[in-house]
């Protein structure tokens, strides 16, 4: 039984904070395989294949090699050999990943990939289908949430910190519009395992939630 810590939900609810400071706290590593969609879209993008192109994208798919390493507490996303991880955060780039991530052949081959690196070592790993698909069999799973207008907040101040001006209006669309392309995918769509505990950080802080998150997987 893998014992590595899933950790799904919508984009914008503090996922990917909550699952490094869990494992920076736990002194395992975390893997954020949102990046490895990025990084694909990103791929596409630079290929001129659309995103929805399910045989363009599942060529280059064939010979693309996405990989991560750490520095420090930071997950650097590896595309071809390219340290692509500052390319990944455009609003383009994550509709992008949301759009490539529908496609079958994707999901099983990024599956197969974040289930053959969480088996090396005891992980936590965060995305949208973590639970329900890549780790079916772990008992600890976690449904990270927020209301949108608290995921868009959020999502304004963290592009904003990293020099891009954005508008909150068109974030909370992207938010919505993303939301939905990933609950209603027919796929793998993103959906709460039935075994998974709820964790609402609308009002919890980032360091309420690892505490909750932490207190279950370490039976406290
Ligand atoms: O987590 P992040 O927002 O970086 O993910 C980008 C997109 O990649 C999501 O909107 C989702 O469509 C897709 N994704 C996925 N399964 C995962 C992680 C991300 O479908 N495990």
């Amino acid at each position: 039984m893998n014992n590595s810590i899933a950790i799904d939900g919508p984009a914008g609810a503090g996922k990917s904070t909550v699952a490094k400071l869990l494992a920076k706290q736990m002194g395992i590593h975390y893997l954020n395989t949102g990046a490895m969609y990025r990084a694909l879209a990103l791929l596409a993008t630079r290929n001129g294949i659309a995103f929805s192109d399910e045989q363009g994208v599942g060529a280059l798919l064939v010979n693309a090699v996405i990989t991560v390493f750490y520095q420090g507490d930071e997950q650097h996303t590896v595309l071809n050999g390219e340290d692509v991880t500052e390319l990944l955060l455009s609003e383009q780039i994550s509709m992008g990943a949301s759009t490539v991530s529908k496609l079958p052949c994707v999901r099983d081959t990024m599956a197969a990939l974040q289930r053959k690196i969480a088996h090396t070592d005891q992980f936590v790993l965060e995305g949208r289908d973590i639970g329900t698909n890549v780790l079916p069999d772990t008992p600890y799973k976690f449904f990270v949430t927020a209301s949108s207008s608290e995921r868009a907040k959020r999502r304004q101040l963290q592009l904003e910190s990293l020099g891009q001006s954005v508008d909150y209006n068109a974030i909370l669309k992207d938010l919505e519009i993303r939301d939905k392309q990933d609950t209603e995918r027919s796929y793998m769509p993103l959906k709460m395992a039935d075994d998974a505990v709820l964790i609402d950080t609308t009002t919890l802080s980032i360091a309420e939630a690892v505490q909750k998150i932490r207190a279950i997987v370490e039976g406290r």
